[in-house]
């Protein structure tokens, strides 16, 4: 056979793809751990915890009750019962169980999103820092992303009038996450209030919330977006159980949409994957079942996570050049590094962020995600989702890398 060996074979839309900054990083890590390498992994974000006993049982009870068949793709009407239930528990929106879509992780339900609603060309206005997997999502399904960009300075602050000056006739969807990752700023209800008004302006934009760190928020309750009244019919919500539950391994999320969003999100599904596997749901369905301000494990895990946060920027307070910001949820801190750019230690040089990141993989052995991959070349991020003994090394490790730097 005669097998061409070049990259001749890969579409020029897959080639085009960028790989995940933060999977990237995290496998690096692993590859290092493997070579006997005591690296610190504050690159992902994904929590430390393991899985409520109540869910692990529901999940154990699944396997018992031979749930092992092909689901129905857009998930268990029971599941899609209880998340329609939940946004009225927890968010006292109405949506019905048809506008529910349970996919293989939230970034699933994103990247379904896209495939549902964007033609080629059409752009997604996504707020600067932004996560990761959303520019290279919407390219994946021909769309073009429009930054809207905020800086540290202004406590990465989107107005209203930033919005709109980026809106063009070609504008079809905005997306955004609050808790933010990689800032960990929530926005309130005044400012999702002025979004929505513009938004109002213009109903051939659709408005995307990924809502993924809802339950990680240390200052309000939650809002959506899709309180508007105004514009609730153009929200399509994004949730799962990744953080909140500390289920990233198990890939559970949902997007819950208009009606004929969601059908064709079910569409792309059933030929995808036919369904999200059985056990996850039904271990989901349980997990949802329960109102998480009564929810003794889930509150534990929060609190948790405000206090690793409240200790890891008092330590970032302690070294030199690296401004941290002050998030309110998610489990991000995303540092201002600019006061470190042009400084060098032996043969190496901080160019930017990614230089900084892998100065501090070698040197200090941590490992945090450069800032650029979140659009924003002002900071970097580190997740504070480990142990407050991996924490206190990891920010002695930092501070003395800093410190070599002249
Ligand atoms: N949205 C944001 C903002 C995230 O940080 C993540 C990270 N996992 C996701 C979506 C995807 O989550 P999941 O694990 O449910 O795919
Ligand atoms: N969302 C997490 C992060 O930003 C997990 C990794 C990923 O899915 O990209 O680190």
């Amino acid at each position: 056979m005669n097998t061409k060996k070049d990259d001749s074979y890969i579409s020029k839309r897959a080639a085009e793809l960028k790989e995940s900054a933060t999977l990237a990083m995290s496998q690096k890590t692993r590859e290092l751990k493997s070579k006997g390498i005591d690296v610190i992994n504050l690159s992902i974000g994904e929590p430390d915890f393991f899985v409520p006993n109540f869910i692990k049982e529901a999940a154990k009870q699944a396997i018992d009750d031979n749930y092992s068949f092909y689901p129905p793709v857009a998930g268990y009407p029971e599941l899609r019962q209880m998340i329609s239930h939940k946004l009225k528990r927890d968010n006292k929106l109405d949506y019905e169980p048809s506008q529910v879509v349970v996919s293989n992780g939230a970034k699933h339900a994103i990247a379904n999103i896209f495939l549902a609603i964007i033609n080629e060309g059409d752009e997604v206005l996504i707020p600067a820092p932004y996560w990761v997997s959303y520019p290279p999502l919407v390219q994946l399904s021909q769309g073009v992303p429009v930054y809207i960009n905020s800086t540290f300075d202004n406590d990465f602050r989107i107005t209203a009038e930033d919005i709109e000056r980026h809106i063009t006739p070609k504008t079809k969807a905005f997306i955004f996450s609050s808790p933010n990752n990689p800032s960990g700023k929530v926005y309130s209800y005044e400012e999702l209030k002025e979004w929505a008004e513009v938004f109002a302006k213009y109903p051939q934009i659709l408005i995307i919330s990924d809502e993924i760190y809802e339950l990680i928020n240390f200052k309000d309750k939650h809002h959506s977006i899709a309180e508007f009244e105004e514009i609730r019919d153009r929200v399509i919500i994004v949730n799962g159980l990744s953080k909140g539950f500390a289920m990233t391994g198990w890939r559970v999320g949902y997007s819950v949409s208009p009606k004929n969003i969601a059908k064709t999100i079910e569409k792309i599904q059933g030929q995808m994957t036919s369904g999200i596997n059985d056990i996850g749901q039904m271990a989901a369905l349980k997990a949802l079942s329960v109102d998480p301000e009564d929810c003794h494990e889930l509150i534990e895990m929060r609190e948790s996570f405000r206090k690793r946060r409240d200790f890891m920027l008092e330590a970032l307070s302690e070294i030199p050049f690296m401004i941290p910001n002050n998030p309110d949820g998610a489990f991000y801190i995303f540092p201002k590094i600019t006061d470190l750019i042009g400084k060098s230690y032996e043969d190496t040089k901080i160019n930017d962020s990614n230089d900084l990141a892998m100065y501090l993989l070698n040197t200090a052995n941590v490992a945090l995600t450069s800032g650029i991959s979140f659009g924003s070349k002002e900071c970097i991020r580190l997740s504070y989702a480990t142990s407050k003994l991996q924490l206190e090394k990891a920010a002695e490790r930092i501070k003395k890398a800093i410190n070599l730097l002249k």
